[in-house]
C-alpha cells in the first residue's frame, strides 16, 4: 500500500521513478495524481490533425492508412513511411529501423502517436513516435517492446484504459502519455485511505467526491460528467487553501495592535478642505470616510483603493496623510520609480501650497514638511532629509519603495501609502508590516482596473474600496487602430501631432524599448515581451517578435528630421539620470517641449493636462490593460484627447482585434477582463502576487468566479472557528505545503 507522501521509486522502482523525476519532475506519488490529463480522447475519436501545431510535442489518436517500406541508401538500414488519417487531414510517421511495425500498423488499425510535430517538404509529420495500440482496434495491447518506454511499461496485454475516455497527459519526451496512465493506474490501484483536506462537513453539505475519488475521476473517468465531478473538486482543494492562507494573514494583521490616528479638528486636514478648490466627489468623499475610520481603530489598516487614472486618488491619499500628521505620526507615499516619485512630492506640494512650508520662514503656524527622497540625493542634502524624517519634522516623506529597505528611520511612521501595486506584493507587505515597533497603517492604490476574483485572491488579505466616477470637467479619450500598411493613415497620424502642437497642446510618442546599448525599462519591455509572445502569438501567421521594434533612440532622430520637423522633440525614459529625467519633465509640463518621446515610464502617474495626443508605436506589443493606462495620459484636461494605436499587426489577427477592443472601450474593468482572458494569469499577476505555482494550477480566475467566492465565504468562517486549524490536520498540511513552495519561489527570486 502507498500513500500521497510514498517516493515513486517504491511503487514503481528506480528506472521509471528516474524517467519520470528527470522527464516530468514528478517524485511522490501525490506528486504523480496531481499531474492531470490535459484532455481526454474519446476511444475511437480521432485527433483533429489541423490542430497540430508544429514544434510542439503531440499525442494524436489516428488511423492508419498506408505504410511502406523503403530501403535507404545507405544499405542495412530501413525505413518505414505509415501515414495515418483522422479521415480529413494526413499526417506522416516516419519510423527508422522499425520495420517490424510493420506486424501492428497495419490499414484501418487505431493507434495513439506521440512525438514532436516536424514540417517537412510543407507537410507536418513525427519521426520516430511512440505508439500505442488501442485494445478496442488492435486487440494486442503494447507492442513496442524496444522503443525506449523504459521500464515503465511492463508490456502487460491490456492497454489500461478502463473506459471510453482515454486519458491524455502533458509528457515528455521519453515518458509518453500512456506511461504516465500507467503509472498512475498502479498508484492508484494501492492507493490507501487518503486523509482528506476538505473538512467532512462542507464536503457533504457541497457534494464533493473525496480526495482519492476526485483522484479516479480525473485519472479513470467513465464519462465527461466524472472528468467535471473530479476536477471541480481538485479546484476546490485549491481555492480553500488559498483562501484560508489569505484569511489567516487578514486575521493575523487584525490581532496586531497599533496607533489609533484619529487627526484632529482645527489641524491640517481641516484647513486643507477648507482651502481646496473643487468640491470632492461623492466617491472620494465615501473611501476617505472608510479610510478616516480605520485610521481611528488601534489595529492597522489593510486596504487596497482602486480607481481609473485621473479618478482622484491622490487627494485621498493625501487627506489620509493630513489626518495622520494631525495625530501626531508621519505618512509615507512610494511610487515604483523615482520619476514618479518626484512628481508626487510636486503635486503634493503643489495641493499643500503654504500648508507644506512647515519650518520655513513665513511659513503658516500649521504647515508640516514635505522630504522628497531618492538615490539621486547629494550626500549632504540625503543627511539633511533623513534627519528630518528621524526627528518628526518631515510629516510627508515621498519616495520609491527602496526607502522600506534602506535603513530610514522614522520618528513616528503611522501611515503607508502605496502607489501601483504591481511590484508590491505580499512579502512586501509583510515585511513593512515587521518593520517598526508598532505596525502601520497601509494603503495601496492602483489605476489597474481589477477584476473581481483577482482582487478576491491576490488581494484577498486587504478591503477593497473603489472610485468608481471620474471628476467632471474630464473629456473622453478618442482611440484608434492605425494600420502600418496604410501610408496616408500614419500621415494623418503625425498630422494630428502638429495640429495639436499648433493649437498649443501638446503629445506623447510612445516606444516599446529604448534602444541602443544598456538595460531597458523594466516594466515596458517586460510587458511587451510578454504581450508579443503570449497573446495570440501561436495563431498568427507572422512572429511579431521577428518585426524590429521602434526604439526611443532610433525614432527620436527620425522625426526630428521627418514628420516633426520644426517641433519641440525630447526623449524619456529609465536610462537617463534622474536628475535629466525631471529636468525634461519639468520642461514638458511647463509647455517648453512639445513632444516627448518615451517608454512606458510615462504609464502611471504623469499628469500634464496640456497633453491631448498620444501615438502608440508597435502598439501590438502592449498589453491591453497597459494600453489603457498609457493612454489614460492624454485627455487630462477639458480637452478631447487623441489616442493612436499604430501596429504592424494584419487586420483580423489576434493582436489587431486586441486593440481594436482597447479602442472600442473605456471601460477599464472591462478591459482587465479581456486582459486576464488572453494572457496566462501568471503573467498578469506575477509569480509572487499568484500566491505559489500551485495554488492557481486548476482555477481560472474568470470562470471559477463563482467557486472561488464560496470558497472564500467558506475559509474565513472555518479560519474563525478554527484559527490553527487544529481541527483540520490535512489541510493544514496541504496549506503548508503551499506556503513554504510560495517563500521558496520568493527566495528564489530575491
Ligand atoms: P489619480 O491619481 O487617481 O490618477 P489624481 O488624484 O491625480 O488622479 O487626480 C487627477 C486630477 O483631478 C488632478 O489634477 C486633481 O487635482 C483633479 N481632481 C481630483 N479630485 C477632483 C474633484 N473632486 N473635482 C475636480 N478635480 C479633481
Ligand atoms: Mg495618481
Amino acid at each position: 500500500m502507498v500513500d500521497l507522501d510514498t517516493p515513486l521509486r517504491t511503487l514503481l522502482g528506480a528506472r521509471a521513478a528516474t524517467l519520470l523525476a528527470d522527464g516530468l519532475e514528478l517524485r511522490s506519488v501525490g506528486g504523480l495524481l496531481d499531474h492531470l490529463p490535459r484532455r481526454y480522447h474519446e476511444r475511437g475519436e480521432l485527433t483533429d490533425l489541423a490542430d497540430l501545431v508544429v514544434g510542439e510535442t503531440a499525442t494524436v489518436q489516428a488511423r492508419v492508412e498506408k505504410v511502406e517500406r523503403r530501403p535507404m541508401r545507405s544499405g542495412r538500414r530501413s525505413m518505414l513511411r505509415v501515414t495515418v488519417t483522422d479521415g480529413r487531414a494526413l499526417l506522416a510517421l516516419t519510423f527508422f529501423n522499425q520495420t517490424w511495425r510493420e506486424r501492428d500498423l497495419r490499414p484501418g488499425v487505431t493507434a495513439l502517436f506521440a512525438g514532436k510535430v516536424e514540417e517537412f517538404r510543407g507537410r507536418i509529420q513525427l519521426t520516430n513516435p511512440e505508439v500505442h495500440l488501442l485494445e478496442a482496434e488492435g486487440g494486442e495491447g503494447e507492442a513496442d517492446g524496444e522503443s525506449g518506454n523504459g521500464g515503465a511499461d511492463g508490456g502487460s496485454a491490456s492497454d489500461g484504459f478502463a473506459s471510453a475516455l482515454v486519458p491524455i497527459y502533458p509528457a515528455a519526451a521519453k515518458v509518453p502519455s500512456w506511461t504516465v496512465a500507467r503509472c498512475v493506474r498502479l498508484a492508484l490501484d494501492s492507493l490507501e485511505p487518503v486523509a482528506d483536506p476538505l473538512p467532512d462537513d462542507l464536503r457533504r453539505r457541497r457534494r464533493l467526491p473525496s480526495l482519492a475519488d476526485a483522484y479516479r475521476l480525473v485519472h479513470q473517468p467513465a464519462s465527461r460528467a466524472d472528468v467535471t465531478a473530479g476536477r471541480t473538486r481538485l479546484s476546490w482543494d485549491e481555492a480553500l487553501v488559498l483562501q484560508v492562507a489569505l484569511a489567516r494573514r487578514r486575521r493575523e494583521v487584525e490581532a496586531l495592535a497599533t496607533v489609533a490616528r484619529t487627526g484632529c479638528p482645527d489641524g491640517l486636514l481641516a484647513a486643507f478642505d477648507a482651502g481646496l478648490p473643487f468640491a470632492l466627489t461623492a466617491g472620494q468623499s465615501e473611501v476617505g470616510a472608510a479610510i478616516a475610520a480605520d485610521l481611528a481603530r488601534p489595529v492597522p489598516m489593510h486596504r487596497l483603493l482602486q480607481g481609473e487614472v485621473g479618478s482622484g486618488k491622490t487627494v485621498v491619499a493625501l487627506r489620509a496623510m493630513l489626518a495622520v500628521v494631525d495625530s501626531g505620526g508621519q505618512a509615507v507615499l512610494l511610487a515604483p520609480t523615482e520619476t514618479l516619485a518626484a512628481q508626487h512630492e510636486r503635486s503634493l506640494r503643489e495641493m499643500l501650497g503654504d500648508l507644506a512650508r512647515g519650518g520655513e520662514l513665513g511659513g503658516p503656524e500649521r504647515a508640516t514638511r514635505v522630504i522628497l527622497v531618492t538615490g539621486s540625493l547629494g550626500a549632504r542634502a540625503r543627511r539633511e532629509a533623513l534627519g528630518a524624517i528621524a526627528d518628526g519634522s518631515a510629516g510627508l516623506v515621498v519616495g520609491t519603495h527602496a526607502l522600506l529597505q534602506e535603513d530610514v528611520r522614522f520618528a513616528d511612521l503611522g501611515l503607508v501609502i502605496v502607489d501601483e501595486q504591481h511590484r508590491f506584493g505580499v512579502e512586501q507587505r509583510d515585511a513593512l508590516r515587521a518593520r517598526g515597533r508598532r505596525p502601520p497603517h497601509l494603503l495601496v492604490m492602483t489605476a489597474t482596473p481589477i477584476p473581481r476574483t483577482v482582487a478576491m485572491t491576490v488581494f484577498g488579505d486587504l478591503e477593497v474600496s473603489e472610485l468608481t466616477e471620474l471628476p467632471r470637467g474630464r473629456s473622453p479619450v478618442a482611440t484608434f487602430v492605425v494600420p502600418a500598411a496604410v501610408r496616408s493613415w500614419a500621415d494623418r497620424m503625425w498630422g494630428r501631432i502638429r495640429d495639436e502642437v499648433a493649437a498649443g497642446r501638446q503629445a506623447y510618442v510612445v516606444c516599446a524599448r529604448i534602444g541602443g546599448a544598456g538595460p531597458d525599462d523594466g516594466a515596458g519591455s517586460e510587458d511587451a515581451a510578454a504581450a508579443g509572445t503570449d497573446v495570440g502569438a501561436a495563431d498568427e501567421p507572422e512572429n511579431p517578435a521577428m518585426r524590429p521594434t521602434a526604439t526611443v533612440t532610433e525614432v527620436l532622430p527620425r522625426l526630428v528630421e521627418g514628420e516633426l520637423a520644426g517641433l519641440r522633440v525630447e526623449c524619456l525614459h529609465g536610462r537617463l539620470a534622474s536628475a535629466e529625467r525631471e529636468s525634461v519633465m519639468n520642461r514638458f509640463a511647463a509647455g517648453e517641449v512639445d513632444v516627448l518621446v518615451a517608454t512606458t515610464v510615462i504609464e502611471v502617474g504623469v499628469n500634464v493636462p496640456n497633453a491631448t495626443v498620444m501615438v502608440v508605436l508597435d502598439a501590438d506589443r502592449f498589453g491591453v490593460s497597459q494600453l489603457h493606462q498609457l493612454r489614460g495620459r492624454v485627455g487630462r484636461g477639458t480637452a478631447t484627447g487623441w489616442c493612436l494605436l499604430y501596429t504592424a499587426a494584419e487586420q483580423d489577427t489576434p493582436a489587431w482585434q486586441r486593440l481594436s477592443a482597447v479602442a472600442a472601450t473605456t471601460d477599464g474593468a472591462e478591459l482587465a477582463r479581456l486582459d486576464l482572458a488572453q494572457r496566462r494569469e501568471g503573467d498578469v499577476l506575477g509569480a509572487a502576487q499568484s500566491g505559489g505555482r500551485r495554488s492557481l494550477r486548476l482555477l481560472a480566475l474568470l470562470r471559477d468566479e463563482k467557486l472561488i467566492r464560496e470558497a472564500r465565504a467558506e475559509a474565513f468562517s472555518l479560519v474563525d472557528e478554527d484559527p490553527a486549524l487544529e481541527r483540520h490536520p490535512a489541510l493544514r498540511r496541504l496549506l503548508e505545503a503551499v506556503l513554504d513552495e510560495e517563500s521558496a519561489a520568493f527566495l528564489e527570486k530575491g
